[in-house]
């Protein structure tokens, strides 16, 4: 019998994840299909069921849905408990697990691709939606001394910097974008903000961090397409290191697998398929 996994998102034209999980089960000669379930949110209930059918291994979770999934599992893994969303769900014999690789892909990017080391190091994360969420937790988790949150709506980013301040050892204080002339000296700042992103409602877009572009900073875009970001392009001719979001993406993929099948995830012809589908 044929596995079925998929992604499960409202609308999903822009994902590349079925191009470069299809690559990984087809190195691996496993019997899988990654299928792509565009759901609508009255229909997420439903589509949440059929993922106990015996030849689904599970599924991942994108926007709008990473929060609306949680209730409808069985259990929920700590590290997606604590983020408050679920990005893969695994499927245990008709008993539906969820999981968050967010945190983990972004932060095995930065060691990976920018031998970043995040040990007692400060951080500026702008944006605080689902995936600056894990971004902030994966940072504490990973260490960071010290983390300044800012968002357009301040609120959600002083209530995120709440949440990770009660659960890790990082200070972290939230605030609005006009807070980030305070963040001088800050050795790693990352856009988590669909800001630069093509297609999306900024294109054009670089979040207000202009004065801290400088030599000694890594500057992270999670936008992946383009893969130089206006942020990215000011960053780097400022003198600054830069890394993209296509590594987070693929290495939050590769964990989602090794839930699934168990098997050691093919990164390399991941990373590759990812490219590919990019161009
Ligand atoms: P989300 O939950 O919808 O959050 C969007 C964030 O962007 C919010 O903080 C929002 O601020 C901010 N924002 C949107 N438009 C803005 C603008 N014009 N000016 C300033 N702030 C703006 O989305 P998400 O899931 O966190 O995703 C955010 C970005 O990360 C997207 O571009 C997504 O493609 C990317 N991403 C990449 C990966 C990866 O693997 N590389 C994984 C996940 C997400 P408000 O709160 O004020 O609305």
């Amino acid at each position: 019998m044929t596995s079925r996994v998929g992604i499960i998102g409202y609308p999903l034209g822009h994902s590349i994840s079925p191009a470069f999980q299809q690559a990984a089960f087809d190195e691996l000669e496993i019997d899988a299909r990654y299928e792509t379930w565009a759901t609508p949110p009255e229909e997420l209930a439903a589509r949440v069921e059929s993922l106990r059918a015996e030849d689904v291994l599970g599924a991942n979770v994108t926007v709008p849905h990473k929060q609306a999934v949680m209730p409808l599992l069985d259990e929920i893994l700590p590290v997606a408990d604590s983020i408050g969303a679920v990005n893969t769900i695994i499927n245990r014999e008709g008993f539906l697990i969820g999981a968050n690789t967010d945190a983990a892909g972004f932060t095995r990017s930065l060691e990976q691709e920018a031998r970043f080391a995040t040990v007692r190091k400060r951080a500026l994360i702008v944006g605080a939606g689902g995936a600056a969420r894990a971004v902030a937790f994966g940072l504490a988790w990973e260490g960071v001394s010290e983390l300044v949150i800012v968002n357009r709506t301040p609120e959600r980013a002083s209530e995120l910097a709440r949440d990770v301040s009660e659960a890790t050892a990082a200070e972290t204080r939230g605030g609005g974008l006009e807070d980030i002339g305070g963040s001088d000296g800050v050795d790693l700042i990352v856009n988590c903000t669909s800001m630069g992103m093509a297609g999306g409602p900024d294109p054009e877009g670089i979040p207000p961090v202009e004065d801290l572009l400088k030599r000694g900073v890594l500057v992270c875009d999670l936008v992946y397409n383009p893969q130089q970001t206006p942020l990215l392009a000011l960053a780097w001719e400022r003198g600054a290191r830069v890394l993209g979001g296509i590594g987070m993406l693929v290495y939050q993929g590769a964990a989602a697998f090794e839930f699934w099948t168990d098997r050691e995830p093919p990164e390399d012809i991941m990373y590759s398929a990812a490219l590919k589908a990019l161009m």
